[in-house]
């Protein structure tokens, strides 16, 4: 920045803070609104709420007291007259401001006691020699400036704009991305950004929709899908041990099962395990709405593993989860003479240290459960060939990262096979995802029937309750989940120990559990087994249950203060029902009143059943920055892109990551210094 004329280290620091370290920095400092300088507006014309300049003639000034001491200037141009008001004056403004000099005033015009009036405008003597009447472009006002005025700004990113023409910032869009998309160079679209021209329309440019901020968008959008690529380009560059074994366990395993696989799960299986049959890693997200069965296919895909003589990690988000995982591969996988490690936080002092021996050593535990405490320091796998991660939406792109790290130490890097229920629309997958392959499991296992969804308010709750006693008379059983009240374990504890020790004595004849995150691993696993034995009709639950628990004869759900959470949340718990063949049906209390948003969210509840049209409406409803989540991708830290407004590049940008990686090769990495800096985070430039 010091090479900018008048930038001193002082301002230089000061900007810093802004994030401005650079010129193009600065240039990339977008203006929030713009205000309209350029001509100046007939009084009479002046409407309330309208911010102009005007010109006039000062007819009478006078300091008066109203409540306050104040200065107020009566202004006229001929069309019409307009009063200044000013609360805080000095005595050379006072002197200034006499009958007859001719003001340029700037500012906003509001309805006052006397008319029309501008509260502390911004004002200059229009008779000065110097003064300039108006400004030859829209004036841009810029972000939060912390310690540096708007006019300072101006000066500067005019200085850098200066620069920028002379090509200081260059191009790094080739002319065949830019003429065939009918996109603005750099320089014109950061010059029109900067300084609209009169006439510029406001409305579109306030939208973010102008050709040249949509040139800016995307390429950031670009960059971003550039240093995706690479990320994936990277690891797939390592090597891998092909795992191409015969399927004699898996052909074992599924002669054991009571069903046979659904079509779809066997599809996402045979692009699994055509992945794994290659000498480079394996990085494919399978897609399946709740109860498509992913676990399935994540145990065949580990059978490929363990035949090939290598282990299998798998790692869920919560230990409940995994305990959950350990019991069903122990199910399908004891019978085939296979044992299956549990790495939880609950295995301590020495049978820990044997645990862990016994991983480091190898194949003697061809499968390890876990938490991402499977990827903690001290834990050594002796034969690491496939990682399997559940219920990816807590797992981002740093940890796909990380666990491409956690190589067999001979150079090899793990398969990484990644499972969501968390659906997202095919062009935003493949933005934040660039890195990922995907696969979508689309069928639900036959027999299902599907959940109704009703809505009620929690004044009813005593209906609910009654409806609860009668399913469990009926041999079927519950679940009632309290809300996570304000990120406090504690709060959120308390809570569901009061709605359970109320549902307890509403219902003198069921057997009622609790399970919340506070209880220990153990505790919380001899509940949920105890429920899946049916030794508890209805279980109350924080959301502790919300990914993954399975348990078949659970067919009423109740969720209170359901208007407090997201959509995929909702579908994720009611998912927890439906998952035997008996009609189920999901209550969603709320609390009046609900806000707008609050009603459409279960207004969708109520209307599908399906996980992508859930993720559809919760991405118009929400936007897809806050769909994804922070964790999940990088693409929340734009700077000018706006992934709701402009999803409509992605597909083009996508396309345009072809063009730029097959002949301009060389224009990528200075792209993604640009925009991405050299957050390690991001592949090799
Ligand atoms: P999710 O995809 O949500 O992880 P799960 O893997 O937990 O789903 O499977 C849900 C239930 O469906 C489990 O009880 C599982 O055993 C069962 N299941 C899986 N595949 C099939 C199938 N093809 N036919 C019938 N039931 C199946
Ligand atoms: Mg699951």
């Amino acid at each position: 920045m010091t090479t900018l004329k008048g930038v001193g280290d002082s301002l230089a620091q000061r900007l810093s803070k802004l994030g401005v370290e650079t010129v193009q920095d600065l240039l990339f400092l977008l203006p929030l609104r713009y205000e309209d300088r350029t001509c100046v507006v007939p009084i009479g014309s002046l409407r309330s709420g309208e911010r102009a300049v005007v010109e006039g003639d000062v007819q009478l000034a006078e300091v008066v007291f109203r409540r306050r001491r104040q200065l107020l200037v009566r202004l006229a141009d001929g069309s019409g007259f307009l009063t200044l008001r000013f609360f805080y004056f000095t005595a050379q403004q006072q002197q200034q401001l006499q009958r007859g000099v001719r003001l340029h005033c700037y500012g906003e015009a509001r309805r006052g006691t006397l008319g029309l009036e501008i509260v502390h405008p911004e004002y200059r003597r229009a008779d000065s020699a110097d003064a300039q009447r108006t400004e030859d472009s829209l004036t841009p006002v810029y972000p939060m400036t912390e310690g540096i005025q708007q006019g300072r700004l101006r000066i500067l990113t005019a200085l850098a704009l200066a620069q920028a023409e002379s090509h200081a910032v260059r191009d790094w869009l080739p002319t065949e991305l830019l003429e065939g998309e009918g996109l603005p160079s750099l320089s014109d679209a950061l010059v029109y950004v900067h300084r609209p021209p009169p006439g510029a329309d406001l409305e579109t440019l306030i939208g973010g929709l102008h050709p040249a901020q949509r040139r800016l968008a995307y390429e950031e959008l670009l960059a971003h899908q550039l240093s995706l690529r690479l990320l994936r380009d990277e690891i797939r560059s390592d090597p891998a041990w092909p795992l191409d074994a015969s399927q004699t366990l898996a052909a074992q395993l599924r002669a054991s099962l009571p069903f046979s696989p659904t079509g779809a799960q066997e599809r996402a299986l045979q692009e699994v395990l055509l992945d794994l049959g290659k000498p480079s890693p394996m990085l494919r997200l399978v897609q399946g709405d709740v109860g498509s069965g992913k676990t399935l296919v994540a145990a065949l895909a580990a059978l490929s593993a363990v035949e090939a003589g290598f282990q299998v990690a798998l790692m869920a988000p919560t230990e409940l989860l995994a305990e959950q995982h350990h019991q069903n591969f122990e199910r399908w996988l004891k019978p085939l003479g296979l044992p299956v490690a549990l790495l939880s936080g609950r295995l301590t002092g020495r049978a820990r240290q044997t645990t862990l021996d016994a991983i480091a050593a190898g194949a003697e535990v061809p499968i390890v459960i876990g938490t991402h405490a499977l990827f903690q320091e001290g834990v050594r796998f002796g034969r690491l060939a496939l990682v399997i991660i559940d219920e990816q939406h807590r797992f981002g792109v740093e940890q796909r990262r990380a666990l491409r790290d956690k190589g067999l130490g001979d150079g090899r890097v793990p398969h990484q096979l990644i499972m969501t229920a968390t659906p997202i629309p095919r062009t935003l997958a493949m933005t934040a995802y660039a890195d990922l392959d995907v696969s979508v499991i689309d069928e639900l296992p036959p027999g299902r029937t599907p959940v109704k969804t009703v809505v009620l308010a929690e004044t009813r709750r005593d209906e609910v309750v009654a409806r609860i006693e009668a399913a469990c008379r009926e041999g079927r059983q519950a679940y009632w989940v309290c809300p996570l009240i304000e990120e406090s374990d504690e709060l959120d504890y308390q809570a569901a120990e009061a709605t359970h020790a109320a549902l307890v004595s509403a219902l003198p004849n069921a057997r009622v559990g609790l399970v919340h995150g506070r209880l220990p691993g153990a505790k919380k696993q001899g509940v949920m087994a105890a429920f899946k034995r049916h030794e508890f009709d209805l279980l109350v639950a924080t959301t502790v249950i919300e990914v993954g628990v399975d348990v078949p004869n659970a067919s009423l759900m109740v969720i209170e203060n359901a208007e407090r959470m997201g959509l995929a949340q909702l579908h994720q718990l009611r998912g927890r029902v439906g998952r035997g063949a008996a009609e189920s049906t999901c209550v969603l209390l709320y609390r009046a009143p609900l806000s707008q948003l609050a009603r459409s969210r279960l207004d969708v509840m109520r209307s599908t059943n399906d996980g992508f049209e859930v993720s559809r409406r919760d991405l118009e409803l929400r936007g897809p920055g806050e769909v994804l989540g922070t964790r999940q991708t990088g693409l929340l830290q734009l700077k000018v892109a706006d992934l709701s407004r402009d999803s409509d590049l992605l597909p083009r940008v996508q396309a345009a990551a072809e063009v730029m990686i097959a002949r301009h090769p060389d224009n990528i990495g200075p792209l993604l210094r640009r925009w991405i800096g050299t957050r390690d985070r991001y592949g090799r430039v």
